[in-house]
């Protein structure tokens, strides 16, 4: 079993996810697929999918205008949120220290978290890859978890960029992942590869050690993109 998210970012309409839903419904596949939609389209879920947000309140509940709280998007239904996505990151300012303060909202609403990691380009020159997607997931990860959390790991030069790592790379970034997880205590915790996912390349990158899944932008808007990436990764 793999895990298959997409993350619409702000894409998609209502009809297009019901589309989506319907057409999941007639896949048969062993894989755990969820779809992290935009918050109008929470409340809604199918046959062989789960429904997830993209952002959650670091806050639980108060004068916090446009942000949307963890008990909030549970009590939609859904079960998973992404935390620290590059674009929130990026264009909202948010730290692992934020990011971390996320992850435990949503865990205390029963939520499952996926808490994005990876560095930029400037850092990948830089030989700071290690660093920072070390510091990344001990800051992010929020203390004594005890219940399921994901980490997805996101080049952030490769995310949109129609570009994807070498295997060596990925690999070499999951094992440090696995190894800061396993220092933690936290061995078994899924790692999923985000950025740049294609029907075409989606089984040679969940072949590699320590890839449980994809997380997929772009190519999860589509029945016809998306369900070639569910049906590849074996
Ligand atoms: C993402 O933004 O999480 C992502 C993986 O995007 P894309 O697949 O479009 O590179």
């Amino acid at each position: 079993m793999k895990y298959i998210i997409g993350n619409w970012k702000m894409n998609g309409s209502k009809t297009e996810l019901d589309d989506m839903i319907a057409t999941l419904a007639d896949t048969k596949t062993q894989n755990r697929v969820v779809l992290c939609v935009p918050f109008t389209m929470l409340g809604t879920g199918g046959a062989n999918v789960s429904i997830g947000a993209q952002d959650v309140s670091a806050h639980d509940h108060g004068a916090f205008t446009g942000e949307v709280s963890a008990s909030m998007i549970a009590a939609t239904g859904a079960k998973y949120v992404i935390v620290g996505h590059s674009e929130r990151r990026a264009y909202h300012n948010e730290t692992n220290d934020i990011v971390r303060a996320k992850a435990q909202m949503a865990l205390d609403n029963g939520l499952c978290p996926i808490i994005c990691v990876g560095e930029t380009m400037d850092e990948k020159r830089a030989g700071k890859t290690f660093d920072v997607i070390q510091s990344a997931v001990r800051e992010s990860v929020p203390a004594d978890v005890q219940d399921d959390i994901i980490i997805a790991y996101e080049p952030r030069w490769a995310i949109g960029a129609g570009i994807t790592p070498t295997r060596q790379e990925i690999s070499d970034a999951h094992r440090v992942i696995a190894e800061t997880l396993a220092y933690m205590g936290l061995d078994g915790t899924p790692i999923l590869y985000g950025a740049s996912v294609k029907a075409n390349n989606v089984a040679d990158i969940v072949s590699i050690d320590n890839v449980d899944g994809v997380l997929v932008g772009g190519a999860s808007l589509k029945p016809q993109d998306f369900l070639p990436i569910i049906e590849n990764a074996k």
